[in-house]
């Protein structure tokens, strides 16, 4: 059976349901596979995304107390399309935006939240999530979470620090989900959820997290890295990941080492340079955030890099991945290129990825296929789209109809009394 141990101290262990709950270990370390499964790719079925995806979970899951969960789970969390989009014969977009709040966290967040709610079920154990967040995290987590018996999620946002759009798909109302506009910044919102984890007076509030710190959501999002590589049958992808957090790639490289066979990984990064040139020079520091045009991927400290050095040795990290960075003017002309050269519309955070994948093919890799996640859809971004293609794109039914549904907020002022008093009013 699978078990997991802090990347700080090997000996402080949990089992896969203890990990899901805490989401971080007690030392402030991250959760890790104590050993990963072995798993034939070749033995699992390919019908359909589902069937693949729960012989993978299996593989990792079997004999803890989610193994009987894992099949129904998967069919309703993970019940849409993982498109592969062709651009050109060794050019592929892996479309992960296909779920509801139309980013590829849709796919660690529902299923995490599925998991979850199988777990407190069993305990009858709840669960208060809070979340700070300034892009697809919240929305994801929102709706993954909404009306899960035994959870109740509290969402911070930074009034004016999210788009239209973003900001929509936040305060729609939805069962036992608390919208909070904090009249201030990001770090504002994330400085007052660090203060109520570390409140004393709040310590009976079960409170917990679902950022991409949490194992729950790293472990769906390898599957469609597999997806990828049973449909196209293609044994040596380079995978192109846009990357912040650096959770999408740890999920990758998790896959990989569970047999998964890839040619290896291209970071692509924006301005938001610390793993990129740490991976050329590891005396790199983490640096402060910067805002971009693709503003999801705006990370100065990665907290999936504490993973990654667990998982990877240094030598054998290097070999596997490599990192590039694109400023935001390239992030434009990429878009803008590729949408004269193919008709292909993609949003700024793929468009990193696009403009990194040139980059390496250009230096010599032309005949490998490379594989580019394409994080979000298009429609997320409808000001970077116009600037780069002089036009908005077509709304998707699910953005469209959000617009005359009804919607709940609190607003509050940065201070940590304003936020405890709506925790212990829940
Ligand atoms: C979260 C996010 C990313 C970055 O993913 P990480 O796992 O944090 O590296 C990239 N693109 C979009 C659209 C996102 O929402």
């Amino acid at each position: 059976m699978i078990s997991f141990c802090s990347t700080r101290n090997p000996s402080l262990v949990a089992s896969a349901g203890e990990v899901l709950e805490l989401g971080l270990a007690p030392d402030g370390g991250l959760f890790v596979p104590r050993s990963i499964p072995r798993i034939d790719i070749a033995t699992l079925p390919t019908a359909s995304f589902q069937e693949m995806s729960k012989a993978w979970m299996h593989a990792w899951l079997k004999d803890t107390e989610f193994e009987d969960d894992l099949a129904s789970v998967v069919e309703d969390a993970l019940d849409f399309p993982v498109p592969l989009v062709h651009l050109d014969e060794r050019t592929v977009v892996l479309e992960l935006f296909h779920g509801p709040t139309l980013s590829f966290k849709d796919f660690g967040a529902r299923t995490m939240a599925r998991l979850l709610g199988r777990r407190l079920g069993r305990t009858g154990g709840n669960r208060v999530i809070l979340v700070a967040t300034s892009g697809d995290t919240g929305s994801a987590v929102a709706d993954g979470f909404a009306g899960i018996e035994g959870i109740r999620v509290v969402l911070l946002y930074p009034g004016g620090g999210v788009s239209e759009t973003q900001e929509r798909q936040l305060i729609v109302e939805r069962p036992n989900v608390q919208a909070v506009r904090v009249k201030g910044t990001f770090d504002d919102c994330q400085r007052l959820v660090k203060g109520v984890f570390a409140d004393p007076s709040l310590s009976g509030i079960p409170l917990s997290t679902a950022n991409s710190i949490n194992m729950g959501r790293l472990l769906p999002q390898m599957l469609y890295y597999v997806w990828a590589v049973k449909t196209l049958q293609d044994n040596d992808i380079e995978f192109v990941v846009p990357s912040g957090n650096l959770g999408n790639l740890t999920a990758g490289v998790m896959a990989h080492l569970a047999g998964l066979p890839v040619h290896g990984f291209l970071a692509a990064h924006n301005a938001n340079d610390f793993f990129p040139s740490f991976l050329l020079d590891s005396d790199k520091k983490f640096g402060s955030t910067i805002q971009t045009l693709s503003n999801a991927m705006d990370v100065g400290a990665p907290s999936n890099f504490e993973r990654l050095q667990v998982l990877l040795e240094s030598k054998r990290m290097r070999q596997l991945i490599q990192g590039e960075v694109v400023s935001d003017e390239e992030t434009l002309s990429s878009m803008r290129r590729v949408f004269e050269e193919t008709g292909y519309m993609a949003d700024p955070h793929t468009a990193v990825g696009l403009e990194a994948s040139r980059r390496i093919r250009e230096g010599g890799n032309a005949k490998r296929t490379n594989v580019i996640l394409s994080t979000a859809h298009p429609a997320k971004f409808p000001d970077v789209c116009e600037r780069a293609f002089g036009q908005r794109p077509e709304e998707p039914p699910r953005l469209s109809e959000l617009k005359g549904a009804p919607t709940k907020v609190t607003d509050i002022e940065p201070e940590s009394g304003h936020l405890a008093e709506i925790l212990t009013s829940l």
